[in-house]
């Protein structure tokens, strides 16, 4: 069934209004093949695109043919940044673009359609403009975990082999390349800010701040604009506080926190060299290329108030810069309560009250640190703080230790949110759901020496066990 005739689905052209100093309209790569490797039909569905047969799929996102309702060509977003705290002005969407938007039938939200790897654009500088499959089929692991786990993050929607070759110097090449479109809500950066501070286009970060606030962020929408700019920082700050702290609880490092890679809805997006922490180190690093440990799973909170206060220089030609500095001092108490919501969200228990919540999620905190148990075991094994269910854990043991002590006799204060929390077959089995590095690699592996999908399958069916089990407490 083409677009055309998909009942429910409602494309947007959104992104139009902001018009042409936002963007540059670009033409998508002509690939020498199109091979539908993933396929998110739960989010195609929900978007009202479950009809969509697989040959009109690879027409519009493997060719990039327009749609009716969609931009008539792709724009290629401008942006600028600082990367690895180095302001860089050569950013900008240099591999994908905006191919189209859409409403979420569920909540009437505005999506993207934003691609990676779908050709070359101005701002590609020196590079191809694609994506390696592995890439592709890593940015789909990170975005399934993520979301199972409770993370605000964009939604991996289609990954297309494409079949070039590429050259890499961080993999065995030549490698296979693809082409990924992720739904997202919003490509707008805090790089989309900066790259008008730096042009001195003062008018249009009013304008671009207006079209997020009236698209994204409506709890911002204030008169003057001195308050709305201020309203808007805050906004932006709880958002993205709130997905900081449900990073750490998933014990996943970004890996390239720039401020590029930071949506202005704070929807988490843009997965290069991520992983998922083994165990609390705060020093765990995901990117080779991060030698100073920059963006070290511990450091991520303060990553993100660094990037805020870039943000917040962009709003000082319109609110004065106590005010400004007044919001950027409640970023860190802003992480802190979104940090002790999700670790009971993570356990499935009642608030015992603000205060016992803060004492359960710092001696939580330490014991890990301390323990340096798996890090998701911890979660697993203390669903709806069962005991009984905990005492039967291979790490038992850890748990009789005096280092537990405070951890056992604040756990033992709270309520379940439901009698049957820990009820899910999920939680029957031996061992949670994880995506440490090495089983990232053992699902590429076979891909890599045998086009074997099974092992990439069979993770999905399981994150997707996983997700299940969390969200029915959740939601
Ligand atoms: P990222 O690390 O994916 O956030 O990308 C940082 C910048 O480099 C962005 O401006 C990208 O568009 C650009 N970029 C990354 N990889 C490529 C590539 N293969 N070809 C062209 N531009 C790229
Ligand atoms: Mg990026």
């Amino acid at each position: 069934m083409p677009f055309s005739e998909t009942p429910g689905f409602k494309p947007s052209k959104q992104h139009e209004q902001l018009g042409s100093a936002y963007y540059d309209a670009v033409a998508p790569a002509d690939f020498p093949s199109l091979r539908l490797r993933y396929r998110n039909q739960r989010w195609a569905e929900r978007i009202g695109l479950g009809k969509l047969s697989d040959s009109d799929w690879n027409d519009h996102f493997g060719r990039f043919t327009p749609f009716k309702g969609s931009f008539a060509e792709p724009l290629a977003l401008r942006y600028h940044g600082h990367q690895f705290q180095v302001y860089n002005p050569q950013l900008g969407d240099g591999r994908g673009f905006l191919f189209a938007q859409c409403y979420d039938l569920k909540d009437g939200r505005l999506l993207d359609f934003g691609t990676k790897g779908s050709g070359q654009t101005p701002y590609s500088r020196d590079g191809d403009g694609r994506l390696t499959l592995k890439g592709g089929v890593r940015e789909i692991l990170a975005t399934e975990m993520l979301e199972a786990l409770g993370v605000n993050t964009s939604k991996s929607f289609s990954l297309i082999e494409t079949g070039e070759e590429l050259w890499r110097g961080d993999e065995p090449s030549p490698t296979r390349s693809s082409v990924l479109v992720r739904l997202s809500h919003s490509h707008i950066r805090i790089g989309s800010f900066q790259r008008l501070l730096y042009l001195d286009e003062h008018e249009n970060i009013l304008k671009l701040m207006d079209y997020a606030i009236a698209n994204y962020l409506p709890e911002a929408q204030r008169e003057p604009v001195e308050e709305r700019a201020v309203a808007f920082l805050e906004a932006v700050g709880k958002r993205v506080a709130a997905t900081g702290a449900r990073w750490m609880l998933a014990g996943f490092v970004h890996g390239v926190l720039n401020t590029d890679n930071i949506n202005i809805t704070g929807e988490s997006f843009d997965y290069g060299p991520w992983r998922f922490a083994p165990t609390l180190d705060p020093s765990f690093t995901a990117a080779y290329f991060d030698q100073t440990r920059l963006y070290a799973f511990g450091r991520q909170p303060d990553v993100l108030l660094w990037n805020m206060t870039r943000l917040a220089e962009c709003l000082l030609p319109f609110a004065p810069k106590d005010k400004l500095e007044n919001v950027l001092q409640g970023f860190g108490p802003a992480f802190r309560d979104a940090f002790n919501v999700a670790i009971l969200d993570r356990l499935g228990l009642r608030s015992g009250g603000a205060e016992t919540d803060q004492r359960l999620a710092g001696a939580i905190w330490q014991f890990l640190a301390e323990s340096r148990m798996p890090f998701e075991r911890f979660f697993f094994d203390w669903r709806g703080a069962e005991a009984k269910r905990a005492a039967e854990s291979p790490e038992a043991v850890v748990y009789e230790s005096t280092a537990f002590g405070p951890v056992g006799k604040l756990l033992a204060k709270y309520e379940p949110r439901a009698a049957d929390i820990a009820n899910h077959p999920y939680f029957q089995h031996t061992e949670p759901c994880t995506m440490l590095i090495d089983e990232v690699e053992s699902i590429w592996k076979p891909i890599a020496d045998k086009d074997d999908w099974n092992a990439f399958e069979t993770k999905l069916a399981a994150i997707g066990e996983m997700r299940e089990a969390y969200a029915g407490a959740n939601a």
